[in-house]
């Protein structure tokens, strides 16, 4: 199915040019742009930025923030709340019903400032993963925020990438596209740069590479012909713009739970009021009052708030330590994590290549250096030093095929030497230079003809180029094995002699048991280039030898490691590396004492349910490629364990989305991973990782305070009323005083609680399971034993005021101070559900439980003693001594909830109560 079978110019406004690039030559297009497959220059394309403006589609308008306002009201608990606002009102009780309406304003206002900071924060988080495109400007090539590119700059693809504006194509190697957001069409579209008929559909344009596709395989550069809104995407971009809602699998059943709960208690109430005014012969006005302010009290409304507020304070702190949240509800699952399975280069090792061993013919030679810098001397492995102009013929040849089938830059930036592309690339480069050849003099003489790009599926590079004699020169490198099977004779000193595979293996073997990771080189001459490099020419090739690269563990990741092993977390590696350079790493990183490695070919010769019985005990997967990923993780996951799975490539892609979280990486990682990802590393690195699933961790601990501070509380009170309703006795508060507690202390002292820091010990205990209820028997005992304490509390402080002979209101008063300090010291007790409160760290609370405090502490003092509270809220004063009774009486209450904690723990009666 074609979306757009009319040409495009038929739909373009009179009076612009013809834009049928497609139809054209591809020295006509540059020639339009004013541009060469060089580029542009940096001015240049800066003035075509001021001009065209930025490579951007046009924002969908948000909604107007008054109507996001008015959809705060949107909920079945506010039409009944301002229903019985309005009764109240009719009725001429205008401190009830001004009450009511206040309390459902404030609640508008703070899940409207709530909802517009957490979409902030993430939109915010979001900008730190904006792609990037790859540019020639000043023919150098360049990384640029895809958002600069102008029409004129010459992109480069390769797979993996998102296509970033309307290109011409002026080059493409076995470029395939995934056209499907525009076209429909599912299979990837072959390209080439020989122009197509003017009329030919928008699928059959094959020399043109449109914004928003998918480069799926080879590489390609083209030139861009339109940007933002102007591209083919940006005309029917309404329709594929969405955009991501906060919203999580636990917000949905929190959400659930709230809707069913709020009927339950409109419900209930509706049986409570028939109760009061029929059999305990309340007037109807005032029993309808009290039962609006009861399921006021006791529908958490609060709590999604709250929830979306602690979600978005996870997603910034795991920004902070480079994880980039892509999906929300990854929040959560992070927590879960039970495996994570990582790739080696550049995760768990610092991906800062070096060459330290080079095999040819019967030689070792060992290299001297640190980092990219290219100074270090030859040694032979007697330990003999070689000047460099006295290497044998083989070793320069090597060095020569390392530095020609390569596609890196080296550059001395402030002292430090950086590299432009693969870091293995890089080092052979350096190694060029130690060995005194200038890789810039010799890819000018011997002028890359084509090429073969590295792909982790073949696992090798191959070049086809110029020779300076005559004729032409291919040369390969890849991983020795593969390289190996290519070729048939050696290349020695004095010629070329039989080549054993089987003494070669031995010697890489050796290098591999160091963790050193080896390639293999070959060439081959032509006497004639070929048309075209593709895979029948490389075959019958001469090898060269091997180098031996070190790659050192990142330190970090030991450590974190080690930190995963506590959290009973299993790391697995799985790597395209050799299984014996593999198996070193995971050995030096201490993944395992003696790591159990299987290759891929081993796991292709499992079936899935055989696979499955060994996952578990494998600690490295070597020489795996990435479909094995796909099958590695759903072993895991028939298991029953929570996968983290990271990658990079465009075939990563299928593994990622299979995982539970995927993550990709951000440096290296293709557009494609980081699309198909939960979660993107900015520093590539292991450690970050894990310090995503400790704030995992913590999130959902926090969400679990908040839902167990705030349940019981909010039973409890209610309770208490309740029982004093069952039972005739006179209310133990007014219905605008039960309202008053609901609305200063689910959005201060709840709110606190999802500012919480991490209690100790949270990667000290195993993963949460997979399926773990939110209510766990835990909390529901907690809950019922809270809200029980909280009656005998209200009733008791009720009965005490009218003992001391204290007027109705001064003990309404006390009874509603008794409540918010029984709140106040539970909020402490519950900041650790692992573990005791009473510690230094425990009492001093955290910033936000203190403002939150004095908040409360401030607004209290005034419903007590300011005349205008008095006379809104028919309070009245408490004395001194009373206050310290209620006090007394919220110590007594944390000093219960400890030794109950602490005999749970004792008692090991609950799972989560262990810590
Ligand atoms: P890893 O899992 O360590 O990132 P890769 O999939 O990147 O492994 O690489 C697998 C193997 O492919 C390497 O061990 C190496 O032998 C070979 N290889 C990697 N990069 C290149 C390259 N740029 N050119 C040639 N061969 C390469
Ligand atoms: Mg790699």
């Amino acid at each position: 199915m074609s979306l757009t079978p009319t040409p495009a110019d038929a739909r373009r406004p009179a009076g612009t040019t013809r834009q049928d690039w497609h139809h054209r030559p591809v020295h006509e297009v540059l020639d339009a742009h004013r541009t060469s497959p060089d580029g542009l220059d940096v001015p240049e394309a800066q003035r075509r930025l001021q001009q065209h403006g930025p490579n951007r589609l046009p924002e969908p308008p948000r909604p107007h923030p008054l109507r996001r306002f008015l959809a705060q009201f949107h909920n079945t608990l506010i039409y009944f709340l301002l229903t019985a606002a309005v009764a109240a009102a009719i009725m001429g009780h205008w401190i009830d019903a001004t009450v009511i309406v206040a309390v459902v304003t404030v609640n508008a206002i703070v899940g409207f400032l709530q909802e517009g900071k957490a979409e902030q924060a993430l939109a915010a988080i979001r900008s730190l993963i904006s792609p990037q495109a790859q540019v020639l400007r000043d023919g150098r090539r360049t990384a640029v925020p895809a958002h600069e590119l102008v029409p004129g700059d010459v992109v480069l693809l390769e797979a993996g990438d998102r296509v970033p504006a309307d290109l011409r194509l002026i080059k493409a190697r076995n470029l395939l596209i995934d056209e499907a957001l525009l076209t429909g069409e599912s299979v990837a579209a072959g390209k080439a740069e020989h122009p197509v008929a003017p009329d030919a559909a928008l699928g059959d344009r094959r020399c043109m590479a449109y914004s928003g596709s998918l480069v799926t395989a080879g590489q390609g550069a083209g030139v861009v012909v339109a940007t933002g809104g102007a591209t083919e995407i940006g005309r029917i971009s309404a329709m594929l713009r969405h955009i991501d809602t906060l919203t999580t699998p636990l917000l949905q059943q929190v959400n659930r739970f709230g809707a069913r709960f709020t009927w339950l208690s409109i419900g209930a109430a509706a049986l409570l009021y028939l109760y009061a005014v029929l059999v305990r012969d309340y007037g109807w006005l005032d029993a309808l009052m009290v039962v609006v302010s009861l399921a006021v009290g006791v529908v958490p409304e609060g709590l999604p708030a709250v929830i979306s507020i602690t979600l978005a304070i996870g997603v910034q702190r795991m920004a902070a330590r480079n994880a980039v949240i892509r999906r929300l509800p990854a929040v959560e699952t992070l927590g879960a994590t039970s495996v994570i399975c990582s790739d080696k280069t550049g995760t768990l090792t610092r991906n800062e290549m070096m060459v330290r061993r080079l095999l040819v013919d019967d030689h070792e030679l060992e290299i001297g250096g640190a980092g990219y810098a290219p100074v270090g001397g030859w040694t032979r492995a007697s330990g003999e030093p070689v000047p460099p102009g006295a290497l044998p013929a083989t070793a320069r040849e090597l060095v020569r095929a390392g530095a020609l089938c390569n596609d890196a830059m080296l550059r001395e930036a402030g002292g430090q030497w950086q590299v432009d592309g693969d870091p293995m690339e890089g080092a052979l480069l350096a190694l060029a230079i130690k060995a005194e050849e200038e890789p810039g003099a010799l890819r000018g003489e011997a002028g890359r003809l084509d090429e073969i790009p590295f792909d982790a599926q073949h696992r090798y590079m191959a070049t086809l180029h110029r020779h300076p004699d005559g004729g032409a020169v291919l040369y390969v490198k890849g991983a020795p094995e593969t390289v190996m099977s290519m070729c048939s004779v050696q290349l020695c000193d004095h010629g070329e002699t039989a080549f054993d595979p089987g003494a070669w293996s031995a010697r890489i073997e050796g290098c591999a048991a160091h963790g050193e990771r080896v390639l293999g080189f070959a060439m081959k001459r032509l006497a004639e280039a070929p048309a075209a490099l593709d895979f029948d020419v490389v075959h019958g090739l001469t090898w060269l030898g091997a180098a031996g690269f070190i790659d050192p563990p990142r330190e970090e990741a030991v450590a974190a490691v080690a930190e995963c092993r506590s959290a009973r977390i299993d790391v697995k590696m799985i790597t395209g590396d050799h299984a014996q350079t593999a198996a070193a790493i995971a050995r030096q990183l201490q993944l395992a004492p003696d790591p159990t490695v299987r290759t891929g070919a081993q796991v292709d010769a499992l079936s899935d349910e055989e696979l499955r019985d060994v996952v578990r005990e494998t600690t490295v997967f070597a020489r795996t490629s990435p479909e094995h990923k796909l099958r590695i993780v759903r072993a895991l996951q028939a298991q029953g364990h929570v996968v983290a799975m990271t990658g990079d490539g465009v075939n990563d892609a299928p593994a990622l989305k299979q995982a539970d979280v995927g993550v990709a990486m951000g440096r290296k990682g293709t557009e494609a991973a980081k699309e198909a990802a939960e979660m993107v590393l900015l520093d590539d690195n292991f450690r970050s990782i894990v310090d995503a699933v400790h704030e995992g961790r913590v999130v959902f601990d926090n969400i679990r305070k908040v839902i167990a501070w705030t349940v019981p509380t909010n039973g409890g009170e209610v309770l208490a009323i309740i029982v004093a309703l069952l039972l005739g006795l006179t209310l133990p508060m007014t219905p605008a005083q039960i309202l008053w507690i609901n609305l200063i202390l689910t959005v201060t002292l709840g709110l606190a609680l999802a500012f919480e820091p991490a209690e100790p010990g949270v990667m000290a205990r195993a993963p949460r399971p997979r399926d773990a209820a939110l209510l766990s028997p835990f909390m529901v005992w907690r809950c019922i034993f809270v809200a029980v304490l909280f009656v005998i509390g209200v009733l008791g402080i009720f009965g005490y005021a009218g003992w001391r002979g204290h007027s109705l209101e001064q003990a309404r008063t006390m009874v509603v101070n008794t409540l918010v300090v029984f709140e106040i010291f539970y909020l402490f007790n519950v900041r650790y559900l692992h573990g005791g409160s009473l510690t230094w760290q425990g009492v001093l609370g955290t910033p936000a439980v203190l403002i939150a405090l004095v908040v409360v502490v401030v607004a209290q003092l005034a419903f007590t003693y300011a005349p205008t509270m008095q006379r809104w809220f028919a309070s009245a004063p408490v004395p001194f001594v009373d206050g310290l009774v209620i006090i007394a009486a919220g110590v007594a209450l944390m000093l219960v909830l400890e030794a109950e904690k602490a005999l749970l723990r004792r008692c090991r009666l609950f799972d989560e109560a262990r810590g």
